[in-house]
């Protein structure tokens, strides 16, 4: 079959992956000029295998309080006069209970495990290096009630491989030493062994060049600009270089694809939800950690790679603003200067922002549409990366018209 791929994120470049093993003519349209380009490109550089958790959780209301009015809260609402913003946050909200945040972690940590098989099996086949490591990734926790309240949570997990290691501060500077610069602002934390860190990046164009090695075509430079249906298929996709057409459409376009989906009658509640890094050079400093941290008070995450310390977080609802607000970078680069104080060069750090496709229960949207030739395999949240591969090789099986060997459920296109 003719299958477009429309985007070339990581979630793109991975279905166009496995859409092209599944035996498909496969064509990536992409507006940039390579892949991993746009919210694929400076994220928190952690494959969270088995911490795939929904940001949606009862901690985020009393955040929401505790940080009230700060400009470098974690999570910040900038109110718009835009009724989808008022209407994603308040089913946002309603996803914050315990019940409803432990039944998607269940969904989530098996997508993401499958994800992580379905990563680690590419990463052989195609000799892929994106700087990867894989010593694991450390929550701490700076109040004592915190890491309880976390430890307790992470029982209802059922996978055992998915469970953490609750550790002390004598254990979590054992597991990396560099947190010793901060010792005194944690108590302890959780280790999950298991997980991985990298440059999403660096992942996303390597597997593009596999993939175009075994035939996939990208369509570098292309914007798309309208999905044309008539009856309950899409005939074309309208690009500013000319009309498209396929047996099947896979939408991948990020934060963006809720505004072609809108014009042929597909209303999906993906919001960008805006986030910083900072990226600081390492050469000649001594306090760079090399296993992924993760700030549990302040929700940043950092990673180490190639000479570099990439640090991640925020959460901004402030529409498709793509904006660098210095207070909200620098709120990252504070965090992570409070974490490692030697850690990198602050002074020559990169500032970069992305806007997270975001649904209100925080879980990707992947599966067939109402239209019978339109898939989605979009909405990945904070956990594109985590969860790319494992989405990939699931759409490709229901575009061949065969059930997904992943368990889908939880992921419905038309659950909301
Ligand atoms: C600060 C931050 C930290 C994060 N940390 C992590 C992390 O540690 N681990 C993790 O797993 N995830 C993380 N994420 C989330 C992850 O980065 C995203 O979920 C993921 O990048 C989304 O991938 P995507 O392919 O859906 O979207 P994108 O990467 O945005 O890809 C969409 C593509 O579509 C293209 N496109 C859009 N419109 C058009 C058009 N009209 N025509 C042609 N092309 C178009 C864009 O150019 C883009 O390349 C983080 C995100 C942020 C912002």
């Amino acid at each position: 079959m003719k299958v477009l791929v429309l985007g070339a994120g990581v979630v793109g470049t991975a279905a166009a992956y496995y859409l092209n093993r599944a035996g498909h003519e496969v064509t990536v349209i992409e507006r940039q000029n390579a892949a991993g380009m746009e919210t694929s490109f400076a994220n928190g550089g952690h494959v969270s295998a088995f911490t795939a958790r929904p940001w949606a959780s009862p901690t985020v209301p009393r955040m929401l309080v505790k940080w009230f009015g700060r400009e470098d809260a974690p999570y910040l609402v900038r109110l718009r006069p835009e009724l989808r913003q008022w209407l994603w946050g308040l089913r946002f909200m309603r996803n914050c209970t315990t019940a409803r945040h432990m039944k998607m972690a269940r969904h989530m940590v098996r997508l993401s495990m499958d994800s992580f098989e379905a990563l680690k099996e590419v990463r052989e086949r195609e000799h892929l290096d994106y700087d990867q490591r894989a010593n694991g990734v450390l929550h701490v926790y700076r109040s004592q009630k915190a890491l309880d309240e976390a430890a307790g949570g992470e029982r209802v997990i059922e996978d055992p491989r998915a469970r953490s290691e609750v550790v002390d501060m004598n254990r979590a500077l054992a597991i990396e030493p560099a947190l010793d610069q901060a010792r005194q602002l944690y108590v302890g934390g959780l280790y999950f062994a298991h997980d991985e860190t990298g440059d999403a990046h660096k992942f996303s164009t390597e597997l593009a060049a596999a993939a175009a090695r075994h035939g996939v075509v990208f369509n570098y430079g292309t914007t798309v600009r309208a999905l044309v249906r008539e009856g309950d298929r899409i005939v074309a996709v309208e690009t500013d270089r000319g009309r498209l057409s396929a047996d099947a459409v896979v939408l991948s376009l990020g934060a963006e694809g809720p505004l072609f989906l809108r014009p042929v009658g597909i209303d999906v509640p993906i919001y960008p939800v805006k986030g910083y890094s900072v990226t600081l050079p390492t050469e000649g400093y001594n306090g760079t950690p090399s296993v992924g941290i993760h700030d549990q008070e302040i929700r940043v995450v950092t990673s180490t790679y190639g000479g570099r310390l990439r640090a991640a977080g925020t959460a901004e609802l402030v529409g498709y603003d793509r904006t660098i607000t210095p207070s909200r970078a620098d709120a990252v680069l504070r965090g992570v200067m409070q974490m490692f104080p030697s850690g990198g060069d602050a002074s020559r750090a990169e500032r970069w922002t992305g806007l997270r496709p975001m649904t209100p229960d925080c879980a990707p949207l992947i599966g067939r549409t109402k239209l019978s030739n339109l898939y989605l395999d979009t909405g990945h949240g904070s956990l594109g990366w985590t969860l790319a591969c494992g989405s990939g090789r699931a759409i490709a099986d229901l575009v061949s018209g065969k059930k997904s060997e992943i368990d889908l459920t939880g992921f419905e296109v038309d659950r909301f």
